[in-house]
Protein backbone atom coordinates (compact mmCIF):
# COMPACT_ATOMS: atom_id res chain seq x y z
CA UNK A 1 0.00 0.00 0.00
CA UNK A 2 1.25 3.65 -0.72
CA UNK A 3 0.81 6.81 -0.15
CA UNK A 4 0.84 9.88 -2.99
CA UNK A 5 2.40 13.51 -1.97
CA UNK A 6 1.38 16.42 -3.78
CA UNK A 7 3.79 18.97 -3.67
CA UNK A 8 3.09 21.82 -5.60
CA UNK A 9 5.43 24.48 -5.76
CA UNK A 10 6.19 27.71 -6.63
CA UNK A 11 8.29 26.77 -10.38
CA UNK A 12 7.05 22.94 -10.18
CA UNK A 13 4.23 20.18 -9.53
CA UNK A 14 5.92 17.34 -7.84
CA UNK A 15 4.05 14.02 -7.51
CA UNK A 16 6.06 11.45 -4.97
CA UNK A 17 4.82 8.19 -4.24
CA UNK A 18 5.60 7.01 -0.52
CA UNK A 19 5.77 3.14 0.52
CA UNK A 20 4.73 2.20 4.08
CA UNK A 21 8.49 2.65 5.00
CA UNK A 22 8.16 5.93 3.75
CA UNK A 23 10.49 5.47 1.03
CA UNK A 24 10.46 6.77 -2.00
CA UNK A 25 8.71 4.37 -4.80
CA UNK A 26 7.93 6.97 -7.74
CA UNK A 27 8.86 10.47 -8.71
CA UNK A 28 7.66 12.82 -11.43
CA UNK A 29 8.06 16.47 -11.54
CA UNK A 30 6.87 19.18 -14.20
CA UNK A 31 7.47 23.22 -14.20
CA UNK A 32 5.25 25.27 -15.45
CA UNK A 33 4.72 28.73 -16.68
CA UNK A 34 5.87 32.01 -14.51
CA UNK A 35 3.87 35.09 -16.03
CA UNK A 36 5.78 38.44 -15.01
CA UNK A 37 2.74 40.67 -16.56
CA UNK A 38 3.69 43.90 -14.77
CA UNK A 39 7.43 45.08 -12.53
CA UNK A 40 7.21 43.32 -9.40
CA UNK A 41 3.79 41.12 -10.71
CA UNK A 42 4.08 37.48 -10.58
CA UNK A 43 1.48 35.16 -11.70
CA UNK A 44 0.59 31.49 -12.33
CA UNK A 45 -2.44 30.22 -14.43
CA UNK A 46 -4.95 28.73 -12.17
CA UNK A 47 -5.46 25.81 -14.80
CA UNK A 48 -1.54 24.94 -15.59
CA UNK A 49 -1.01 24.27 -11.46
CA UNK A 50 -3.78 21.90 -11.70
CA UNK A 51 -2.98 20.09 -14.82
CA UNK A 52 0.77 20.05 -14.35
CA UNK A 53 -0.35 18.69 -10.76
CA UNK A 54 -2.55 16.11 -12.30
CA UNK A 55 -0.47 14.77 -14.77
CA UNK A 56 2.55 14.31 -12.73
CA UNK A 57 0.60 12.30 -10.04
CA UNK A 58 -0.83 9.81 -12.85
CA UNK A 59 3.09 9.37 -14.00
CA UNK A 60 3.71 8.71 -10.45
CA UNK A 61 1.35 6.17 -9.72
CA UNK A 62 1.74 4.35 -13.18
CA UNK A 63 3.86 1.69 -11.70
CA UNK A 64 0.98 0.53 -9.20
CA UNK A 65 -2.34 -0.44 -8.90
CA UNK A 66 -4.61 2.00 -7.91
CA UNK A 67 -6.56 -0.23 -5.44
CA UNK A 68 -2.85 0.04 -3.58
CA UNK A 69 -3.48 3.99 -3.15
CA UNK A 70 -4.12 4.54 0.49
CA UNK A 71 -4.39 8.58 0.51
CA UNK A 72 -3.28 11.81 -0.67
CA UNK A 73 -1.24 14.42 1.01
CA UNK A 74 -1.00 17.72 -0.03
CA UNK A 75 2.21 20.40 0.64
CA UNK A 76 1.65 23.34 -1.40
CA UNK A 77 3.35 26.71 -2.11
CA UNK A 78 1.89 29.18 0.11
CA UNK A 79 0.20 32.67 0.73
CA UNK A 80 -0.67 32.33 -3.71
CA UNK A 81 -4.47 33.62 -3.84
CA UNK A 82 -6.70 32.11 -6.28
CA UNK A 83 -10.44 33.60 -6.61
CA UNK A 84 -12.84 31.30 -8.98
CA UNK A 85 -16.61 30.64 -9.36
CA UNK A 86 -18.20 28.42 -7.73
CA UNK A 87 -20.85 27.38 -10.27
CA UNK A 88 -18.49 26.34 -13.26
CA UNK A 89 -15.11 26.32 -11.22
CA UNK A 90 -13.36 29.06 -13.16
CA UNK A 91 -10.66 31.56 -11.91
CA UNK A 92 -11.68 34.91 -12.16
CA UNK A 93 -8.50 36.06 -12.37
CA UNK A 94 -4.74 34.32 -12.48
CA UNK A 95 -3.33 33.30 -9.18
CA UNK A 96 -1.15 36.10 -7.33
CA UNK A 97 2.10 34.55 -6.81
CA UNK A 98 3.70 35.41 -3.04
CA UNK A 99 6.68 36.84 -4.45
CA UNK A 100 4.35 39.64 -5.87
CA UNK A 101 4.74 42.93 -4.55
CA UNK A 102 1.38 45.08 -6.27
CA UNK A 103 -0.35 44.98 -3.00
CA UNK A 104 2.18 47.14 -1.43
CA UNK A 105 0.22 50.23 -1.19
CA UNK A 106 -2.88 48.41 0.46
CA UNK A 107 -0.48 46.91 3.25
CA UNK A 108 0.89 50.66 3.96
CA UNK A 109 -2.92 52.39 4.53
CA UNK A 110 -3.43 49.16 7.01
CA UNK A 111 0.00 50.25 8.83
CA UNK A 112 -1.97 52.15 11.72
CA UNK A 113 -3.68 48.19 12.57
CA UNK A 114 0.17 46.43 11.98
CA UNK A 115 0.60 45.89 15.97
CA UNK A 116 -3.36 44.74 16.02
CA UNK A 117 -3.01 42.23 12.86
CA UNK A 118 0.32 41.01 14.49
CA UNK A 119 -1.36 40.47 17.66
CA UNK A 120 -3.59 38.03 16.06
CA UNK A 121 -2.03 36.52 13.11
CA UNK A 122 1.52 37.01 14.11
CA UNK A 123 2.80 38.10 10.82
CA UNK A 124 4.17 41.27 9.88
CA UNK A 125 1.92 43.12 7.31
CA UNK A 126 3.04 42.92 4.12
CA UNK A 127 1.93 41.85 0.68
CA UNK A 128 3.57 38.75 0.74
CA UNK A 129 0.69 36.99 2.64
CA UNK A 130 -3.01 36.31 0.98
CA UNK A 131 -4.95 39.33 2.47
CA UNK A 132 -4.11 42.16 0.79
CA UNK A 133 -4.35 40.02 -2.60
CA UNK A 134 -7.49 38.69 -1.99
CA UNK A 135 -8.89 42.65 -1.34
CA UNK A 136 -6.99 43.92 -5.06
CA UNK A 137 -8.46 40.96 -6.72
CA UNK A 138 -11.86 42.09 -5.47
CA UNK A 139 -11.18 45.36 -6.04
CA UNK A 140 -10.04 45.01 -9.69
CA UNK A 141 -12.00 42.11 -11.08
CA UNK A 142 -15.23 43.85 -12.53
CA UNK A 143 -18.68 42.78 -10.19
CA UNK A 144 -16.15 40.45 -8.09
CA UNK A 145 -16.97 42.24 -5.09
CA UNK A 146 -20.78 42.05 -5.09
CA UNK A 147 -19.93 37.98 -6.73
CA UNK A 148 -17.72 37.87 -3.39
CA UNK A 149 -20.87 38.84 -0.76
CA UNK A 150 -23.50 36.88 -2.80
CA UNK A 151 -21.61 34.23 -2.24
CA UNK A 152 -20.70 32.99 -5.85
CA UNK A 153 -17.08 33.39 -5.20
CA UNK A 154 -14.50 30.74 -3.70
CA UNK A 155 -11.44 32.24 -2.23
CA UNK A 156 -8.54 29.78 -1.68
CA UNK A 157 -4.86 29.34 -1.23
CA UNK A 158 -3.54 26.50 -3.82
CA UNK A 159 -4.47 23.65 -1.14
CA UNK A 160 -8.01 24.64 -1.38
CA UNK A 161 -7.89 25.02 -5.54
CA UNK A 162 -6.41 21.57 -5.44
CA UNK A 163 -8.60 19.76 -3.40
CA UNK A 164 -11.62 21.66 -4.72
CA UNK A 165 -10.32 20.32 -8.36
CA UNK A 166 -9.73 16.64 -6.67
CA UNK A 167 -13.34 16.23 -5.92
CA UNK A 168 -15.01 18.25 -8.55
CA UNK A 169 -15.92 21.26 -6.07
CA UNK A 170 -17.46 19.06 -3.41
CA UNK A 171 -14.66 20.05 -0.82
CA UNK A 172 -14.18 23.44 -0.15
CA UNK A 173 -11.77 23.46 2.59
CA UNK A 174 -8.24 24.62 3.53
CA UNK A 175 -5.84 23.31 6.58
CA UNK A 176 -5.08 25.50 9.38
CA UNK A 177 -1.15 26.10 8.57
CA UNK A 178 -2.28 27.84 5.32
CA UNK A 179 -5.16 29.39 6.74
CA UNK A 180 -2.49 30.64 9.10
CA UNK A 181 -0.70 32.74 6.69
CA UNK A 182 -3.67 34.53 4.68
CA UNK A 183 -3.31 37.74 7.80
CA UNK A 184 -7.09 36.59 7.80
CA UNK A 185 -6.54 34.24 10.29
CA UNK A 186 -7.00 34.37 14.18
CA UNK A 187 -3.78 31.78 15.16
CA UNK A 188 -4.64 31.45 18.46
CA UNK A 189 -8.38 30.76 17.69
CA UNK A 190 -7.64 28.44 14.67
CA UNK A 191 -10.16 30.32 12.60
CA UNK A 192 -11.07 33.24 10.20
CA UNK A 193 -11.14 36.57 12.59
CA UNK A 194 -14.45 38.74 12.02
CA UNK A 195 -12.34 41.87 12.63
CA UNK A 196 -9.64 41.25 10.25
CA UNK A 197 -12.08 40.54 7.67
CA UNK A 198 -13.45 44.11 7.89
CA UNK A 199 -10.16 45.29 7.76
CA UNK A 200 -9.04 43.63 4.29
CA UNK A 201 -12.26 44.01 2.84
CA UNK A 202 -12.87 40.13 2.24
CA UNK A 203 -16.66 39.02 2.95
CA UNK A 204 -16.88 35.61 5.14
CA UNK A 205 -18.82 33.77 1.67
CA UNK A 206 -15.89 33.73 -0.05
CA UNK A 207 -13.52 31.79 2.40
CA UNK A 208 -13.02 28.09 2.56
CA UNK A 209 -13.94 25.66 6.02
CA UNK A 210 -10.52 25.86 8.15
CA UNK A 211 -9.55 22.22 9.07
CA UNK A 212 -6.85 20.16 11.18
CA UNK A 213 -3.94 19.34 8.55
CA UNK A 214 -4.57 15.50 9.20
CA UNK A 215 -7.94 14.46 8.19
CA UNK A 216 -10.19 13.42 5.26
CA UNK A 217 -11.27 16.08 3.77
CA UNK A 218 -13.00 14.45 0.87
CA UNK A 219 -12.44 11.53 -1.53
CA UNK A 220 -11.09 12.42 -5.05
CA UNK A 221 -14.05 11.96 -8.22
CA UNK A 222 -13.40 8.72 -9.34
CA UNK A 223 -12.95 9.36 -13.27
CA UNK A 224 -9.67 11.73 -12.11
CA UNK A 225 -7.38 7.84 -11.17
CA UNK A 226 -10.28 5.25 -11.55
CA UNK A 227 -11.13 5.03 -7.88
CA UNK A 228 -12.28 7.52 -5.37
CA UNK A 229 -8.74 7.78 -2.96
CA UNK A 230 -9.04 9.73 0.48
CA UNK A 231 -7.03 13.24 0.74
CA UNK A 232 -6.49 13.56 4.50
CA UNK A 233 -3.38 15.86 5.08
CA UNK A 234 -2.43 19.01 4.29
CA UNK A 235 0.25 21.59 5.19
CA UNK A 236 2.23 24.86 3.66
CA UNK A 237 5.15 23.08 1.87
CA UNK A 238 8.09 24.61 4.71
CA UNK A 239 5.74 23.46 7.74
CA UNK A 240 5.22 20.43 5.70
CA UNK A 241 9.03 20.11 5.69
CA UNK A 242 9.39 20.79 9.60
CA UNK A 243 6.92 17.68 9.73
CA UNK A 244 9.05 15.56 7.13
CA UNK A 245 12.15 16.08 8.97
CA UNK A 246 10.40 14.57 12.20
CA UNK A 247 10.36 18.49 13.84
CA UNK A 248 7.84 17.46 16.37
CA UNK A 249 8.95 18.12 19.62
CA UNK A 250 9.33 21.93 20.13
CA UNK A 251 12.88 23.08 20.03
CA UNK A 252 13.86 20.99 17.23
CA UNK A 253 14.14 23.04 14.27
CA UNK A 254 14.70 22.47 10.03
CA UNK A 255 16.52 25.03 7.96
CA UNK A 256 16.03 24.42 4.06
CA UNK A 257 18.95 25.82 1.51
CA UNK A 258 16.99 26.29 -1.99
CA UNK A 259 16.81 29.22 -3.77
CA UNK A 260 16.14 31.07 -0.39
CA UNK A 261 16.40 29.56 2.91
CA UNK A 262 13.63 28.85 5.36
CA UNK A 263 14.12 28.08 8.94
CA UNK A 264 11.41 26.85 11.26
CA UNK A 265 11.47 26.40 14.77
CA UNK A 266 8.77 24.36 16.50
CA UNK A 267 7.57 26.25 19.31
CA UNK A 268 4.78 23.61 20.73
CA UNK A 269 1.80 24.18 21.34
CA UNK A 270 1.76 27.81 22.14
CA UNK A 271 2.28 30.82 20.04
CA UNK A 272 5.63 32.55 21.07
CA UNK A 273 5.69 36.56 19.68
CA UNK A 274 9.12 37.06 18.58
CA UNK A 275 10.92 39.89 19.90
CA UNK A 276 13.38 40.15 16.80
CA UNK A 277 10.51 40.36 13.84
CA UNK A 278 10.23 36.33 13.21
CA UNK A 279 7.05 34.96 11.97
CA UNK A 280 4.83 33.06 13.92
CA UNK A 281 3.08 30.10 12.29
CA UNK A 282 0.85 27.78 12.78
CA UNK A 283 2.69 24.35 12.06
CA UNK A 284 0.03 22.22 11.90
CA UNK A 285 -2.98 21.00 13.35
CA UNK A 286 -3.71 17.11 14.29
CA UNK A 287 -6.75 16.79 16.19
CA UNK A 288 -7.46 19.68 18.68
CA UNK A 289 -3.87 19.95 18.73
CA UNK A 290 -2.39 23.25 17.51
CA UNK A 291 1.59 23.02 16.78
CA UNK A 292 3.21 26.64 16.14
CA UNK A 293 6.65 27.56 14.75
CA UNK A 294 8.87 30.76 14.71
CA UNK A 295 9.92 30.92 10.95
CA UNK A 296 12.80 32.91 9.70
CA UNK A 297 13.07 33.05 5.93
CA UNK A 298 16.34 34.78 4.10
CA UNK A 299 15.71 35.77 0.21
CA UNK A 300 18.44 35.17 -1.22
CA UNK A 301 21.22 31.73 -0.57
CA UNK A 302 21.53 29.08 -3.32
CA UNK A 303 20.52 31.38 -5.30
CA UNK A 304 23.77 33.51 -4.87
CA UNK A 305 25.70 30.16 -5.46
CA UNK A 306 23.47 30.29 -8.99
CA UNK A 307 25.07 33.90 -9.82
CA UNK A 308 28.44 32.67 -9.51
CA UNK A 309 27.79 30.08 -12.04
CA UNK A 310 25.39 32.25 -14.31
CA UNK A 311 26.11 35.44 -13.24
CA UNK A 312 29.89 35.68 -13.32
CA UNK A 313 30.64 32.15 -15.21
CA UNK A 314 32.98 31.35 -12.03
CA UNK A 315 31.91 27.86 -11.68
CA UNK A 316 30.21 25.31 -14.32
CA UNK A 317 27.71 23.48 -11.31
CA UNK A 318 26.67 24.98 -7.88
CA UNK A 319 28.53 22.01 -6.44
CA UNK A 320 32.03 23.41 -7.72
CA UNK A 321 31.16 25.99 -5.76
CA UNK A 322 32.84 24.17 -2.68
CA UNK A 323 36.11 22.58 -4.07
CA UNK A 324 36.46 26.25 -5.40
CA UNK A 325 35.48 27.51 -2.00
CA UNK A 326 38.00 24.79 -0.25
CA UNK A 327 41.20 25.54 -2.25
CA UNK A 328 41.94 28.50 0.11
CA UNK A 329 41.70 28.53 3.79
CA UNK A 330 39.88 31.38 4.57
CA UNK A 331 37.97 34.74 2.56
CA UNK A 332 41.11 36.68 3.14
CA UNK A 333 39.03 39.10 4.75
CA UNK A 334 36.57 39.23 1.52
CA UNK A 335 32.56 39.51 2.79
CA UNK A 336 29.50 39.39 0.21
CA UNK A 337 26.32 39.83 1.46
CA UNK A 338 23.87 38.26 -0.74
CA UNK A 339 21.10 41.10 -0.48
CA UNK A 340 20.29 41.11 -4.05
CA UNK A 341 15.92 41.48 -3.46
CA UNK A 342 17.17 43.41 -0.04
CA UNK A 343 16.90 41.05 3.31
CA UNK A 344 14.57 39.14 5.14
CA UNK A 345 14.81 37.99 8.78
CA UNK A 346 15.82 39.75 10.92
CA UNK A 347 16.50 43.11 8.91
CA UNK A 348 13.71 43.01 7.06
CA UNK A 349 15.37 45.89 4.57
CA UNK A 350 13.70 45.89 1.02
CA UNK A 351 16.23 48.92 0.22
CA UNK A 352 19.46 46.81 0.93
CA UNK A 353 21.42 45.17 -2.09
CA UNK A 354 24.62 42.90 -2.55
CA UNK A 355 27.58 43.99 -1.68
CA UNK A 356 31.27 43.05 -1.80
CA UNK A 357 33.97 44.75 0.57
CA UNK A 358 37.09 44.08 1.75
CA UNK A 359 38.71 43.25 -1.83
CA UNK A 360 42.44 43.54 -1.87
CA UNK A 361 44.68 42.76 -4.87
CA UNK A 362 45.62 38.80 -3.21
CA UNK A 363 41.44 38.71 -3.72
CA UNK A 364 40.78 35.26 -6.36
CA UNK A 365 37.85 33.84 -7.53
CA UNK A 366 38.27 31.51 -4.69
CA UNK A 367 37.91 34.01 -2.00
CA UNK A 368 35.12 34.56 -3.56
CA UNK A 369 33.39 31.80 -3.96
CA UNK A 370 33.73 31.12 -0.21
CA UNK A 371 32.81 34.51 0.97
CA UNK A 372 29.48 33.80 -1.01
CA UNK A 373 29.05 30.12 1.38
CA UNK A 374 30.02 32.40 4.18
CA UNK A 375 27.20 34.87 3.65
CA UNK A 376 24.79 32.04 3.24
CA UNK A 377 25.54 30.66 6.61
CA UNK A 378 26.17 34.75 8.09
CA UNK A 379 22.43 34.74 7.08
CA UNK A 380 21.34 31.60 8.55
CA UNK A 381 23.03 32.78 11.60
CA UNK A 382 21.50 35.77 12.39
CA UNK A 383 18.41 34.32 12.60
CA UNK A 384 19.61 31.71 14.90
CA UNK A 385 20.76 34.32 16.90
CA UNK A 386 17.02 36.41 16.79
CA UNK A 387 15.41 32.94 17.56
CA UNK A 388 17.42 32.43 20.34
CA UNK A 389 16.27 35.32 22.31
CA UNK A 390 12.82 33.77 21.79
CA UNK A 391 13.49 30.19 22.53
CA UNK A 392 15.84 27.27 22.69
CA UNK A 393 17.57 25.72 19.60
CA UNK A 394 19.66 23.32 19.84
CA UNK A 395 20.25 21.58 16.80
CA UNK A 396 19.67 22.23 12.89
CA UNK A 397 18.31 19.96 10.41
CA UNK A 398 19.12 20.48 6.86
CA UNK A 399 17.94 19.65 3.47
CA UNK A 400 17.53 21.42 0.00
CA UNK A 401 19.87 21.42 -2.59
CA UNK A 402 22.61 23.95 -0.77
CA UNK A 403 23.17 20.93 2.05
CA UNK A 404 24.56 18.70 0.18
CA UNK A 405 27.44 21.19 0.33
CA UNK A 406 29.61 20.30 2.99
CA UNK A 407 31.50 23.22 3.05
CA UNK A 408 28.46 25.12 3.89
CA UNK A 409 27.30 22.76 6.26
CA UNK A 410 30.75 22.95 8.44
CA UNK A 411 30.50 26.85 8.16
CA UNK A 412 26.84 26.70 9.20
CA UNK A 413 27.81 25.21 12.61
CA UNK A 414 31.09 27.31 13.50
CA UNK A 415 29.24 30.46 12.52
CA UNK A 416 25.88 29.80 13.97
CA UNK A 417 27.37 28.03 16.90
CA UNK A 418 25.12 25.02 16.44
CA UNK A 419 25.52 21.18 15.72
CA UNK A 420 24.07 20.99 11.74
CA UNK A 421 21.93 17.18 11.05
CA UNK A 422 21.94 16.43 7.72
CA UNK A 423 19.44 13.98 7.72
CA UNK A 424 19.64 11.80 5.01
CA UNK A 425 15.68 13.00 4.10
CA UNK A 426 15.87 14.29 0.42
CA UNK A 427 12.52 15.32 0.14
CA UNK A 428 11.06 16.43 3.36
CA UNK A 429 8.43 18.41 2.17
CA UNK A 430 6.46 15.50 -0.02
CA UNK A 431 7.39 13.40 2.88
CA UNK A 432 5.86 15.51 5.68
CA UNK A 433 2.51 15.97 3.57
CA UNK A 434 3.00 11.72 3.21
CA UNK A 435 3.23 11.78 7.10
CA UNK A 436 0.09 14.07 7.75
CA UNK A 437 -1.89 12.20 4.79
CA UNK A 438 -0.90 8.37 6.19
CA UNK A 439 -1.49 9.29 9.78
CA UNK A 440 -5.16 11.15 8.55
CA UNK A 441 -6.49 7.54 7.72
CA UNK A 442 -4.89 5.71 10.09
CA UNK A 443 -2.24 3.93 7.78
CA UNK A 444 0.20 5.04 10.53
CA UNK A 445 -0.28 5.78 13.79
CA UNK A 446 2.68 7.74 14.36
CA UNK A 447 6.26 9.29 13.31
CA UNK A 448 7.60 6.53 16.04
CA UNK A 449 7.10 3.99 13.43
CA UNK A 450 10.10 5.30 11.40
CA UNK A 451 13.97 5.80 12.05
CA UNK A 452 15.90 9.01 10.77
CA UNK A 453 17.88 7.67 8.16
CA UNK A 454 21.98 7.68 8.16
CA UNK A 455 22.31 10.97 9.26
CA UNK A 456 25.43 13.52 8.89
CA UNK A 457 26.29 15.82 11.68
CA UNK A 458 28.56 19.17 11.57
CA UNK A 459 29.86 20.50 15.19
CA UNK A 460 31.01 24.00 15.82
CA UNK A 461 34.73 23.54 15.23
CA UNK A 462 36.29 26.99 15.39
CA UNK A 463 37.36 29.02 18.74
CA UNK A 464 35.02 31.45 20.06
CA UNK A 465 37.35 34.32 19.18
CA UNK A 466 37.33 33.31 15.63
CA UNK A 467 34.00 33.35 15.26
CA UNK A 468 33.24 36.52 16.92
CA UNK A 469 35.84 38.51 14.59
CA UNK A 470 33.92 36.80 11.29
CA UNK A 471 30.75 37.78 12.68
CA UNK A 472 31.89 41.40 13.62
CA UNK A 473 32.87 41.94 10.41
CA UNK A 474 30.06 40.68 8.53
CA UNK A 475 27.65 42.81 10.75
CA UNK A 476 30.29 45.77 9.33
CA UNK A 477 29.56 44.30 5.93
CA UNK A 478 25.82 44.20 6.38
CA UNK A 479 25.87 47.97 7.09
CA UNK A 480 27.80 49.04 3.81
CA UNK A 481 25.11 46.62 2.24
CA UNK A 482 21.82 48.34 4.13
CA UNK A 483 19.58 51.04 2.73
CA UNK A 484 21.20 51.29 -0.41
CA UNK A 485 18.82 51.41 -3.45
CA UNK A 486 16.63 54.51 -3.90
CA UNK A 487 12.98 54.51 -4.63
CA UNK A 488 13.77 55.11 -8.04
CA UNK A 489 16.20 52.01 -8.91
CA UNK A 490 14.34 49.89 -6.56
P1 LIG B 1 14.46 25.24 -4.90
O1 LIG B 1 13.43 24.25 -4.45
O2 LIG B 1 14.38 26.58 -4.23
O3 LIG B 1 14.60 25.35 -6.40
P2 LIG B 1 16.54 23.23 -4.33
O4 LIG B 1 16.36 22.61 -2.99
O5 LIG B 1 16.24 22.43 -5.56
O6 LIG B 1 15.86 24.66 -4.37
O7 LIG B 1 18.07 23.69 -4.40
C1 LIG B 1 18.57 24.40 -5.48
C2 LIG B 1 19.44 25.53 -5.01
O8 LIG B 1 20.52 25.02 -4.25
C3 LIG B 1 20.03 26.32 -6.15
O9 LIG B 1 19.88 27.70 -5.87
C4 LIG B 1 21.50 25.92 -6.17
O10 LIG B 1 22.32 27.02 -6.51
C5 LIG B 1 21.76 25.48 -4.74
N1 LIG B 1 22.72 24.37 -4.69
C6 LIG B 1 22.56 23.15 -5.23
N2 LIG B 1 23.65 22.38 -4.99
C7 LIG B 1 24.50 23.14 -4.26
C8 LIG B 1 25.79 22.93 -3.70
N3 LIG B 1 26.42 21.75 -3.80
N4 LIG B 1 26.36 23.96 -3.02
C9 LIG B 1 25.71 25.14 -2.86
N5 LIG B 1 24.51 25.39 -3.38
C10 LIG B 1 23.90 24.41 -4.07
Amino acid sequence: MYILALDQGTTSSRAILFNRQGQIEALAQREFTQHFPKLGWVEHDPQEIWTSQLAVAREALSGIDISQLTAIGIANQRETTLVWDRRTGQPIAPAIVWQDRRTAAICADLAPHADRIRQKTGLVLDAYFSGSKIRWLLDHVPDARPRAEAGELAFGTVDTWLVWQLTAGRSHITDLSNASRTLLCNIKEGDWDDELLELFSVPHPLLPQVRTSSEIYGETSPELFGRPVPISGIAGDQQAALFGQHCTLPGLAKNTYGTGCFLLLNTGEQPVFSRRDMLTTVAWKIGDKTTYALEGSVFVAGACIQWLRDGLGLIDSAAESETLANSVNDTDGLYLVPAFTGLGAPHWDPHARGTLVGITRGSNAAHLARAALEGIAHQVADVIEAMRLDGTLAELRVDGGGAQNDLLMQLQADLGNIPVLRTGITEATALGAAYLAGLGVEYWQDLEEFTNPQTTRFEPSLSAATVRTKRRGWQRALGRAKDWAQEEDS
